[in-house]
C-alpha cells in the first residue's frame, strides 16, 4: 500500500488547487460579497495562477520546497487577509516538512497542524469565530486521528478534506468575530465564510491528488 507523498504530489496539489480555485473563484467572491468586500475568489485565483507560473519556471524537489514556493507567491501576490494567512500556513507547513523527499502520514498530519497553527498565530482566530480556522481545525484533528489509526496518505487527506467541508458548512450560522465579516456583527450569520470554503477546496484538491501520486511503500 502507498505509504508516503512526495514532491510530485505537492506539485500536483498546487496545480490542482489552481484549477479548482479557477473553477470556483466566482462562487468564492460571491460568498465574500455577502459578508466582506467580494474579492476572496479573485485574490485566491491571482495567487494560484502566479503559483502555476512559478512551477513552470522550476519544479520544487521536495514537498517542503513546493510549500515554500506557494507561501512566497501567496504572500507577494494575494492582498487582504487571506494572502498573509495562507502564506503563513504554507510557510509553516514548509518548515514542518523540512527537506524530506517524502512525507509519511504522521509528517503529513504534522504539516497540516503546523499550517493551522500558523494561521492562528497570524490571525488570532479561535474556533467558532467564522474564519478559515473553522475548516482547518477539524481537518487537522481528522488527519491526526486517521494517521494514528494507520490510514494511507490518501485516506488521511480525504478525512481532512471531509472534515474541512463539514467545518465550512458549519460556519453558515456563525456570527463573525474576526476579519472584515466581523464588521457586520449578527448580520454575518446565514452566510458561509469564504476562507473556510476555499480551505475546504484546497484540502479536497490535496486528497484528490494523493489518489494519483502516492509513492508505493514496501510490499506487504
Ligand atoms: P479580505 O477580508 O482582506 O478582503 P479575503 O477576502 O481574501 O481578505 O479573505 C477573507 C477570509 O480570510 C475570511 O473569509 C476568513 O476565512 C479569513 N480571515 C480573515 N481574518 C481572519 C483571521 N483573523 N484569522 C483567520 N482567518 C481570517
Ligand atoms: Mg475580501
Amino acid at each position: 500500500m502507498a505509504e508516503t507523498v512526495d514532491a510530485a504530489w505537492a506539485i500536483g496539489w498546487l496545480r490542482r488547487s489552481a484549477e479548482v480555485i479557477a473553477e470556483h473563484h466566482v462562487e468564492l467572491s460571491g460568498l465574500d460579497r455577502a459578508i466582506g468586500d467580494g474579492d476572496h475568489g479573485e485574490n485566491m485565483n491571482r495567487g494560484f495562477q502566479a503559483i502555476l507560473g512559478k512551477l513552470d519556471e522550476a519544479a520544487p524537489e521536495t514537498p517542503g520546497a513546493a510549500f515554500k514556493l506557494a507561501a512566497m507567491t501567496l504572500m507577494s501576490k494575494v492582498g487582504g487577509a487571506a494572502g498573509p494567512l495562507y502564506g503563513t500556513a504554507f510557510l509553516r507547513a514548509a518548515t514542518s516538512a523540512g527537506d524530506a523527499a517524502e512525507l509519511d502520514t504522521a509528517a503529513l498530519a504534522a504539516a497540516l497542524a503546523a499550517a493551522r497553527d500558523g494561521v492562528v498565530a497570524r490571525g488570532k482566530a479561535e474556533p467558532g469565530d467564522k474564519t478559515m480556522i473553522d475548516a482547518w481545525t477539524p481537518a487537522v484533528e481528522a488527519a491526526r486521528a486517521a494517521a494514528e489509526a494507520g490510514a494511507s496518505p490518501t485516506e488521511v487527506l480525504s478525512a481532512a478534506a471531509k472534515a474541512a467541508e463539514e467545518g465550512a458548512v458549519a460556519t453558515d450560522p456563525m456570527v463573525a468575530r474576526k476579519g472584515r465579516a466581523s464588521y457586520l456583527g449578527e448580520r454575518s450569520a446565514g452566510h458561509r465564510d469564504p476562507g473556510a470554503a476555499s480551505s475546504a477546496l484546497l484540502l479536497r484538491a490535496a486528497a484528490e491528488t494523493a489518489g494519483g501520486t502516492e509513492t508505493a511503500g514496501a510490499a506487504g
